[in-house]
């Protein structure tokens, strides 16, 4: 294998993200192949006991196994690293085997996170219910009030926890003044960087010590596979995370690695498309609906803020409709071209009722306090033509009397 231009960090660290994202961190075997290869392999041989006993010991440089190494998923990781403009990443097989592991190799008994209410369903799972029965103290709080951040602290906080856009309320968390805090209390930020990627938002920019993603959204792009990715110092992923992976073994396959790399190409453009679709598509029905949850919208009370840490509103946005899950449920049934499904990041256009389906796992009490209420509908604008969603939007709409 050789370590291309776009492996030598001395060559293209001042790369932007999108040039990262199609270049950094690709590795060529003797071929010279131009698509970086796919390494479906488990294990390694080696000329000699000699060479895998000095492998192990850590003196000599090489793949020993699958769970520990593997090119393909190294070439990812050093990808999302220098797209990030952190030192080091590790993938994972999922979004929520990301923030999983991001969370509990640092935490022990006996500390506590502090964590923003408005989340995805799982990582509040993990905040309200795993943490707790690991002996691990949890708060929540209103991610977009500052006090309430530094009120939380203890003298035992050791990370905070929070997704900027907040799936699926559209809370946008002041990075600069929450991470500035944290940093100040010696408390690790965790951000879940999932709705914008780094092609529109790097959370380290604003003092983010660690940044998870689902890549399975966003990043893939296509609705392929399921993958994820934490990035942060190399002290960390490899004196903290690092030892957890290997020992748990939470690891991205080869085979789902390879398709995120194929997707990372056209991040860029995708992201930057669906944005102006998406605004366009909000701009359009936002006076058919009782509420828009949309930050690229000057309604939305942080559109400011989301604005001065994001370069565009990414592709996702929330609406209320009044009249409930009723309501909600019918204008879903009537939609022709937009899919219903739970997933986001899609170059198709996909709406969801977060109510029954991605918050369903949280209690009812936590849903109606981080703002997920009945009537609420989650949509991912894709890469259609804007006027073709929205004309679908437009029917469904009339379809429910609105
Ligand atoms: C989807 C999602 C996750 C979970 O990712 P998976 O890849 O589905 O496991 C975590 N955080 C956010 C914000 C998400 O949207």
């Amino acid at each position: 294998m050789k370590k291309t231009t776009g492996f030598d960090r001395s060559k293209t660290k001042n790369w932007h993200p999108a040039t990262q994202a199609v270049r950094g961190g690709t590795w060529r075997s003797e071929h010279g192949e131009t698509s970086e290869a796919l390494f479906l392999t488990s294990g390694y041989t080696y000329d000699s006991a000699e060479e895998v006993a000095a492998r192990f010991a850590g003196e000599e440089q090489g793949m020993t196994y699958s769970r520990l190494q593997n090119p393909t998923v190294s070439m990812l990781e050093e990808r999302i690293a220098l797209m990030e403009g952190a030192e080091a990443c590790r993938t994972q097989a999922t979004g929520m085997a990301a923030m999983t592991t991001a969370l509990l190799c640092q935490l022990s008994a006996g500390d506590h996170i502090v964590a923003a209410k408005a989340a995805f369903g799982s990582c509040r799972w993990l905040v309200d219910h795993l943490c707790p029965r690991f002996g691990i103290e949890t708060t929540v709080v209103d991610g977009r009030d500052n006090d309430a951040w530094e009120k939380a602290i203890k003298a035992n906080t050791k990370v905070f926890f929070f997704e900027t856009p907040a799936n699926p309320t559209m809370d946008i968390v002041d990075m600069k003044h929450v991470c500035g805090l944290a940093k100040a209390h010696g408390i690790t930020t965790v951000v879940d960087n999932a709705f914008a990627t780094a092609a529109l938002q790097r959370p380290m920019d604003f003092g983010a010590d660690v940044v998870a993603y689902s890549a399975t959204k966003l990043m893939e792009g296509q609705g392929r596979v399921l993958a994820g990715a934490v990035c942060g110092t190399e002290k960390f992923i490899n004196d903290v995370l690092l030892p957890f992976q290997r020992n748990t073994g939470p690891n991205l396959s080869p085979f789902n690695a390879w398709v995120v790399l194929k997707g990372l190409e056209t991040l860029d453009l995708r992201a930057r498309r669906q944005s102006e679709n998406a605004l366009a598509v909000g701009k359009a029905i936002e006076g058919r609906v009782a509420r828009m949850l949309h930050p690229g919208l000057a309604s939305h009370p942080q559109h400011n803020l989301a604005m001065s840490q994001s370069s565009a509103c990414g592709p996702i946005f929330s609406f209320v409709l009044d009249g409930g899950r009723e309501r909600a449920m019918t204008f879903l049934n009537a939609l022709e071209l937009v899919d219903i499904s739970n997933n986001i990041g899609d170059s198709r256009s996909l709406c969801c009722h977060p109510w029954t389906t991605t918050h369903y796992g949280v209690s009812e009490e936590a849903r109606i306090d981080m703002g997920v209420v009945e009537g609420m509908l989650r949509i991912n604008i894709g890469l259609e033509d804007p006027r073709d969603v929205t004309a679908d939007l437009d029917q469904a709409l009339t379809k429910v009397g609105l």
